[in-house]
């Protein structure tokens, strides 16, 4: 039998309005003839009803009062939630469906509560749900410990457990239903002509998502590359195939148009402090110091730049005042500048290109933007910008790349 995976995110499912659009690509899926699972977030976004973060407000007053454990157990309510929901719209329509949790569909994880990794899937009693005709509804971004602890994924888990239950009941392919047509140009809510990209490689994908494209979780992407398993990203709200992300040469056997691009996206990352350490004797060992501070106090950096007058590197805003303090206890005197953007060029053209740093700074210092930071890799070139330039610097870019 052939196997579907759908994945429905929380805009798509916090409606009944949006249900019925879910419904309605459950059975176009069913009567394609597919077994098929349906994975699905928790219902809407922030400050709705049973959304993820709304649970958390519920403890939020005892500060760092409930256990990491018991936190997990609060946060798997969302999906679980959700889960029924679908399962009972679901055969209400005559459509017959069970839900299993995530540990119930043999999600075996890592004991890190809050962030776990999946270990590894025993989908039987997917198997056996989907051997008795019913569609199987897996409440995605949960998993369960070698010791039946209910376990959670991280941010954007769920599209992890899709592709990881994906690989694992070797399906034919991937849908990630989400509020946006496919992957974009760059994110349609600070670029109105962002265009939709039909195709791309995996490659392309997890570097756009990496570097903040929210619309798929990187770690979803690299664990479908890896079992070459495509997926496609599209709306759930109209009937367009969306983005068929595959692998590269697959790709080139039926198009030929990814070649020709140089430039696939523009991504962003909001809200990063920038971090100017001087070294205070030009020794060397004051950069191992810094990193292993940071290290230490499980702070992750990023944007990184070592020279011999000292270093250079971001962190996420809520993170700043900790860095900061640490770096003063050791004596020494960091420069911060909060609210930053930083804002990544991304294409697997890019390298080599002549021109293309020059182009960007063009583009920017066109609009009255000033670079605080700037680094390149060979599929990616990061700017980083103050946040009051972030909407500015994204459309300069988006223009001067990927205008039709
Ligand atoms: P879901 O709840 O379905 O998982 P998300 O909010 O996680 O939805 O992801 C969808 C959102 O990702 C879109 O609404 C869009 O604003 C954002 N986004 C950011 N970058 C892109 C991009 N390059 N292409 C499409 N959407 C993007
Ligand atoms: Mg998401």
């Amino acid at each position: 039998m052939r196997i579907l995976v759908q994945k429905f995110g929380g805009t798509s499912l916090s409606t009944p309005e949006a249900r019925q659009h879910v419904i309605r690509h459950i059975r176009k899926a069913l009567s394609l003839g597919y077994q098929l699972v349906v994975v699905v977030s928790a219902m809407g976004r922030k400050g709705d009803p049973y959304a993820t973060d709304t649970l958390l407000e519920l403890v939020r007053q005892n500060g760092d009062s409930l256990p990491a454990r018991e936190r997990d157990l609060l946060m798997c309510c969302g999906e679980t939630i959700s889960a029924a929901t679908l399962c009972s719209s679901l055969n209400a329509e005559g459509i017959p469906s069970a839900v299993l949790t995530g540990g119930q569909a043999g999600i075996l994880t890592s004991d890190d509560f809050g962030n776990a990794h999946i270990l590894t899937i025993h989908p039987n009693r997917i198997h056996d749900v989907l051997e008795q005709g019913k569609v199987a509804i897996v409440t995605g971004f949960q998993g369960k410990t070698a010791n039946d602890d209910s376990t959670t994924l991280g941010r954007g888990g769920s599209d992890t457990s899709a592709t990881a239950l994906g690989v694992a009941l070797k399906a034919e392919i991937v849908d990630i239903f989400t509020d946006v047509g496919g992957i974009l140009t760059a994110d349609p809510r600070l670029v109105e002509n962002a265009r939709l990209l039909s195709q791309v490689s995996f490659s392309e994908i997890v570097n756009m998502a990496h570097n903040g494209a929210k619309v798929i979780h990187p770690r979803a992407v690299e664990v479908a590359m890896q079992a070459n398993l495509p997926i496609r990203v599209r709306s759930t709200f109209e009937e367009d195939e969306g983005t068929l992300v595959a692998n590269f040469d697959a790709l080139k056997h039926e198009r030929n148009e990814v070649r020709d691009r140089f430039v696939t996206g523009i991504a962003h990352v909001p809200n990063v402090t920038q971090i100017v350490v001087p070294n205070p004797q030009a020794g060397f060992d004051m950069q191992v110091r810094v990193f292993k501070a940071m290290a230490e106090r499980q702070i992750s950096v990023d944007f990184i730049n070592v020279n011999p007058s000292g270093v250079m590197y971001t962190v996420f805003d809520h993170e700043g005042k900790r860095a900061e303090a640490a770096l003063q206890d050791m004596g020494f005197e960091p420069r911060l500048t909060p609210g930053c953007a930083k804002v990544s060029v991304i294409g697997g053209g890019i390298h080599g290109v002549p021109g293309i740093m020059a182009h960007i700074v063009e583009a920017l210092t066109n609009e009255d933007i000033s670079i605080l930071q700037s680094a390149d890799s060979n599929a990616t070139i990061w700017v980083l910008v103050q946040g009051t330039d972030l909407v500015k610097s994204v459309k300069a870019l988006h223009q001067a790349f990927l205008a039709e």
